[in-house]
C-alpha cells in the first residue's frame, strides 16, 4: 500500500477515534460513521401548531401563486426583476433610480429578521419559509398520501423493485416534477414578470431560448432540492440556521424541551404510579421517541437548541398528544426561553420582547412611508454646459437649462412646468410627454425680466405639475449679468 494512502488511513481512523458518536455535537443526525447521508422519514405530524401551519400555509402559497399576475395600477403585485433592475413591491415599481428605497428595503428587511429573530427565534423558518412550506405542506403531504406514513415508506424503500413499487415512485416523481415545473415558472414570473412568462409559454420558442432555458433550469433545480436534497437545504445551503447562534440569547423564544421537568426521563412501566417514577428520580418525559419521530430534520430537540432545528412545532404536537395520553399538563416541549425553562416559568412579556416588536412595527411604518410617498416622477434640472444668459430684444434675459425627466408611473405622463418664486417666463423645447417608464430630456428656457434679479446668480424655483397636480419642486440658478450684484 503507498504510503500515502496508508497515512491518510491513519489520519482517518484517528479523527473517528475522536468523535463521539453519542453526542450529538460531535456529528450531524442526519450523516452515518462513514460520511453518508441518513434518508429522513419523518411520522405524519398532527396537533393545533400543525393545523394552524396548515392554514397559514394555504394563504401563503396563495399569496404566492398570484403576486406576480395579480395588477395594481397595472404593476405586478410584486416583481424582483433583478435582470433589469426593477422592482415592484405591492404594484409600486421601483427603478433603477429608486435603488436607495429598495436598499433600505433590504436592510429593514435585514434588521427585522435580526430582531425578529432576536425575540421569536427561528419563526420564521417554521411558519413562513417558503422551502418549509413547500417541503413540509406540498411534497410531503403528496409522499405521505402516495407511499402512506413513515413506517410504509421505510418499508417501501427497503423492497424490491414490483411493479407496485414501480408504481408509487414514478406517480410520486412524476407530481413532483410537475409541481416543481409550477414553482420554477412562479420564479420566473417573479423576476421578469408574467406577461414576460406568458409570451414565452405561448410565443414561437425559438425567439425565447433564455427564457425557456431558465424555465427548464428552475423546474430541475426545485425537483432536485423537494425530492432529494430536502432538509439538507436548511443545514448546508440556508446560512440563516448558522447566524441563529449569534442571533439569539436565553431570553429568545425557541422550539425548547423543559428538561427540568422531563428529566430523568424513562420509560413507562405499565401500572406505574406517578410516586413511583418521582422516587426513581424520573421526570416526565416517557422516552417515546415520538418527537424524534416526527422531526423532519431527523433531530432529538431534548439535546438542546441545534442549527438544524427549523422551529416547525412538530415536536411539540407530537409530546403535547404524549402528555394528553399519560394525563400530564401539555407544555414538556413548548415555546419558551431559555430563562423560562431553567427558572420554571411561563413565557411572559419582557421589556425586550416589546421594545424589538414596538421597533419591528415603525421599521415597518417607515418602508411604508417611503414607498407611498416616493414622487412618481424623477426631474433633474442641471444648467446647459458652458451657457451663460442671454438678452432678448425686450431686454429680457434667458438662461437655457436641460431638463430630465422620468416617468416611475406605469402610465403616460403629460409634464408642465411653472416658474414658483418669481414672475417670469418658462418656455419648453422637446417632449414633456413621458411614456411609461422612459426618460425624457427637454431644454427648457427660463426668461426674466432684469428688473426682478437682484445679484449675479438669482435662485429660482420651477414647479413639476402634471394634470394640474404638483409632483416635485426643481431648485437651480439663474445667473445675470454681473451689474446686477451692483444694483443692490
Ligand atoms: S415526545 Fe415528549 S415524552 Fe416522548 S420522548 Fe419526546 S419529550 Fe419525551
Ligand atoms: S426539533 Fe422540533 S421544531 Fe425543530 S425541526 Fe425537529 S420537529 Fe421541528
Amino acid at each position: 500500500m503507498p504510503e500515502e494512502t496508508r497515512n491518510a488511513e491513519v489520519r482517518h481512523e484517528s479523527v473517528e477515534q475522536q468523535i463521539n458518536w453519542d453526542d450529538y455535537r460531535d456529528h450531524l443526525a442526519t450523516a452515518d460513521q462513514q460520511g453518508r447521508r441518513i434518508w429522513v422519514y419523518p411520522k405524519k405530524p398532527s396537533g393545533r401548531f400543525y393545523r394552524w401551519r396548515t392554514w397559514l400555509s394555504y394563504l401563503l402559497l396563495l399569496v404566492l401563486a398570484v403576486g406576480p399576475f395579480t395588477k395594481i395600477n397595472g404593476n405586478p403585485l410584486l416583481m424582483f426583476n433583478i435582470v433589469e433592475r426593477r422592482f415592484s413591491i405591492f404594484g409600486i415599481i421601483l427603478w433603477p433610480q429608486d435603488m436607495f428605497i429598495f436598499a433600505l428595503f433590504m436592510l429593514i428587511v435585514f434588521i427585522m429578521v435580526v430582531l425578529a429573530t432576536a425575540v421569536y427565534g427561528r419563526i420564521f423558518c417554521g411558519w413562513f419559509c417558503p422551502q418549509t412550506v413547500m417541503m413540509e405542506m406540498v411534497f410531503r403531504k403528496i409522499e405521505y398520501w402516495i407511499e402512506g406514513d413513515h413506517v410504509e415508506q421505510r418499508a417501501l424503500n427497503a423492497a424490491p423493485w414490483t411493479p407496485r413499487k414501480v408504481r408509487k415512485k414514478a406517480l410520486k416523481l412524476v407530481i413532483f416534477y410537475v409541481i416543481s415545473f409550477v414553482v420554477g415558472n412562479l420564479l420566473l414570473a417573479y423576476i421578469i414578470g408574467s406577461d414576460r412568462l406568458i409570451l414565452i409559454i405561448t410565443d414561437d420558442p425559438r425567439n425565447h431560448i433564455h427564457g425557456l432555458t431558465a424555465m427548464m433550469l428552475f423546474s430541475l433545480l426545485f425537483f432536485g432540492i423537494f425530492a432529494r436534497f430536502r432538509e439538507q437545504a436548511c443545514t448546508f445551503i440556508c446560512p440563516y440556521g448558522r447566524f441563529q447562534s449569534v442571533l439569539l440569547d436565553e431570553a429568545s423564544i425557541i422550539v425548547g424541551y423543559d428538561y427540568k421537568r422531563g428529566e430523568k426521563r424513562g420509560k413507562k412501566k405499565r401500572g406505574q404510579s406517578e410516586e413511583e417514577r418521582a422516587a426513581a428520580g424520573l421526570g416526565d418525559c416517557i422516552n417515546c421517541g415520538m418527537c424524534v419521530s416526527v422531526c423532519p430534520t431527523g433531530i432529538d430537540i431534548r439535546n438542546g437548541l441545534q442549527m438544524e432545528c427549523v422551529h416547525c412545532t412538530s415536536c411539540i404536537d407530537a409530546c403535547d398528544s404524549i402528555m394528553d395520553r399519560i394525563k400530564k399538563p401539555r407544555g414538556l416541549i413548548r415555546y419558551a426561553s431559555l430563562n423560562s425553562i431553567e427558572k420554571g416559568e411561563k413565557l411572559k412579556a419582557t421589556p425586550r420582547l416589546f421594545i424589538y416588536t414596538t421597533v419591528l412595527f415603525l421599521l415597518t411604518g417607515l418602508l411604508g412611508y417611503l414607498l407611498l410617498n416616493r414622487p412618481p416622477v424623477d426631474a433633474y434640472l442641471l444648467r446647459a454646459p458652458g451657457a451663460l444668459y442671454q438678452t432678448m430684444p425686450t431686454g429680457h434675459l434667458t438662461n437655457l437649462y436641460l431638463l430630465k425627466l422620468l416617468n416611475k408611473t406605469n402610465a403616460e405622463m403629460p409634464v408642465e412646468l411653472k416658474l414658483e418664486n418669481v414672475e417670469g417666463k418658462i418656455t419648453v423645447a422637446g417632449n414633456t410627454n413621458v411614456m411609461p417608464g422612459k426618460m425624457s430630456e427637454p431644454a427648457v428656457v427660463v426668461e426674466l425680466a432684469p428688473e426682478v434679479l437682484t445679484a449675479e446668480k438669482n435662485p429660482i424655483e420651477i414647479g413639476v405639475y402634471s394634470n394640474g397636480r404638483k409632483l416635485e419642486t426643481v431648485r437651480t440658478v439663474f445667473v445675470g449679468p454681473e451689474k446686477a450684484r451692483h444694483a443692490l
